[in-house]
Formats: C-alpha cells, structure tokens, sequence
C-alpha cells in the first residue's frame, strides 16, 4: 500500500473516529498511543480492527503496526490511587458489562463500525474495597488451630489459680461423612486466613503449623498473651450427637477482665462470618469452661466454623470454595472489629 493510499485510508476513518466522538463514544483511553505516534490518523484506525482480525492471518497484518498494539495495553494506565499501584499488577482487562448504562449504549452501535469494539479494550481499574493493601497494617492479630494430630490427656489448671483440672488437648471431632479429622481441617483453613490477613498487612501468629505438635491449651494462651496480639481467633468445628445440629457458633469468656471486649469482638466478626457463607448463626456463648479463653489475657474468641457432624456442613467444611467463604467472614469481622 502506498504512502499517498495510507494517509486517504487514514483520513477516512479519523473522520469516522470523528463522528463516534462526537456520539459520546468513550474514546480517551486507547486514543493515549497516539500523542506517542507520529500523527493521530496513522496508526490508531489501521491498528485496531487488524487486532480483531488477527486469526485470518491475512497478508495486511505487517508486523510495523501490530507492535504498538502488543505494547499498548501493557502500559500502566494512572491508577486513581496512586499510593498503590505496586500492589496491583496490571490485571487482564474485564469486559465492561458492568459499565455505566450511557457507556454500555454507546458500546452498541452498528456491528459493522470498527470502533464499535474499542470500548470493550479500554481496560477496567481493579476494586480494591477489599483487597486495600494495608488495611490491616499494624493489627496483631493470634491464630490457634484447635487440637493436634494426638490428644495429650495430661491434666492442666482449667483457668489461673483454679484447682480444676482439663485434659492439655482434646483430639476434637471428625466429619462423620467425610471422615477427616477436626485438627486438619482447623489447620486448613486457618493457614489460610493467615495469607488472607496478611495479604491485608495484618501481622500474624500461628500457635501451630503442623499436625504433629503437642501445645497445651494453656501454653497456646500463654504464648498470644506474650506476643500481645489485638485478637486471638482459635479455629474449630463443632460436633453434636444431634445429626440436625449446624450453624457458626462462637464462644467467649463469661466473665474476666476482658469478657466485655471479647463480646464486641463476636458481635463484629459473627454477621461477618454469617453474611460470607449464608450459615446459620448458632450464636454467641458465654461459658468460663475452655482453658484456652481463661488463661487469655488479650480478646480471644473460640470460632466453631460448622458442625462436622451436619452432614452439609461436614462436607462444607472440606470444600475449599466454602473454606475461602469462611476466611473471608473472618478476616472482614476482623477488620470490622479493628474498626479498619
Ligand atoms: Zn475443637
């Protein structure tokens, strides 16, 4: 193609470009190559319909004006919230469906007009409302997953200065259905709210990593006590004789110092919990029973994610898509808490 013919095929479609401008058609984002290209009627109107055609594999696609294409959406485009634009990494760019209804009329016009696609290419920003990196930076936050590969029956104060003594560790329940023990699916999914907080900044701390510990009830306070976290979230599922028996149930301290700010802590993260599942809320209780919540000296919260032996729940419990829902439940009552 000549030079004289590329500047009239050029002219020709910058006046169509023209006149979809003059629509309302939005336009500004993939016009941005042309303040780097020589002149603005040269490269856009020949570069974009060769992309749509690209799999003809037809003579006209010259290697000269596919390469701005290749190069131009690479480029970061101005974030709006230019504090974090490291943090997320240019994503393939969504369909606009959820585009303003004036976009997505002028996204429709005639079928055969070449910039009738252009306002699908424009890329998306992210949603960061809540994916914010930092939202949680400077919150400590304390994970236990409950029990371990072998109960250690060896006998432990159940509270400071109390002569009643508990079993060191239960071995928790199983899924009657699936048959997976309550230590791993504890450690499961607690290993996963650990990425989800810290993904967040949230500085976090594992009583255990592994099945194969032996950690006391006592000594898993203890150690969150020490490192003075904001909040301890001790991970469990529930068990019942009553096959019917399901719902997220969470369990704090009657009395002590902090009681009354365990209670705020439950009443921020179970409608969390409870509006990222669609579980039922067995509730809030209040009990001086559990060695874990009475040696605590910072808000501790005993989280009963589901009965393993609620046939729907058990199998719940080991669904990863479900496990994610959970996770997320936490760490927004987290950050509801936090007040983040
Ligand atoms: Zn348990």
């Amino acid at each position: 193609m000549t030079r004289f013919c590329k500047r009239l095929l050029a002219a020709l479609l910058g006046a169509a470009l023209l006149g979809g401008a003059a629509l309302g058609a939005p336009t500004p984002v993939p016009l941005a190559p042309l303040t780097t290209g020589e002149s603005a009627g040269q490269t856009l109107p020949t570069e974009r319909p060769l992309a749509t055609q690209q799999p003809d594999a037809t003579p006209q696609a010259e290697p000269a004006p596919a390469r701005p294409q290749s190069v131009a959406p690479a480029t970061p485009v101005p974030s709006p919230t230019p504090d974090t634009p490291a943090q997320t990494p240019y994503p393939t760019p969504t369909p606009r469906a959820e585009a303003s209804p004036s976009a997505q009329a002028s996204a429709t016009p005639a079928p055969d007009d070449p910039f009738a696609r252009l306002p699908a290419d424009m890329p998306t920003v992210p949603p960061l409302a809540t994916r914010e990196p930092g939202r949680l930076t400077g919150v400590k936050i304390g994970i236990d997953p409950g029990h371990q590969a072998h109960a250690n029956s060896e006998r432990e104060a159940v509270a400071p200065g109390s002569s009643e003594m508990k079993a060191k560790v239960s071995s928790g329940t199983y899924g009657r259905f699936t048959g997976v023990p309550e230590y791993e699916v504890n450690l499961d999914i607690s290993l996963q709210l650990r990425a989800a907080l810290e993904e967040l900044g949230c500085e976090v701390y594992m009583t255990r990593e592994s099945n194969e510990v032996d950690i006391s009830n006592q000594e898993r306070a203890i150690m969150m006590n020490e490192l003075d976290v904001d909040l301890v979230l001790r991970i469990h599922c529930n068990g019942s004789s009553n096959e019917s028996a399901q719902g997220i149930g969470l369990y704090i301290r009657k009395t002590g110092a902090n009681a009354d700010e365990c209670l705020r802590a439950a009443e921020a993260l179970l409608p969390a919990m409870v509006e990222a599942t669609g579980a039922e809320s067995d509730g809030i209780f209040r009990r001086d029973s559990y060695t874990g919540l009475n040696w605590s000296e910072v808000p501790s919260i005993l989280v009963e994610m589901g009965f393993m032996t609620n046939e729907e729940e058990d199998h719940n419990l080991n669904d990863p898509a479900y496990q994610a829902l959970l996770v997320q439940g936490m760490v927004e009552g987290v950050c509801a808490y936090m007040g983040r």
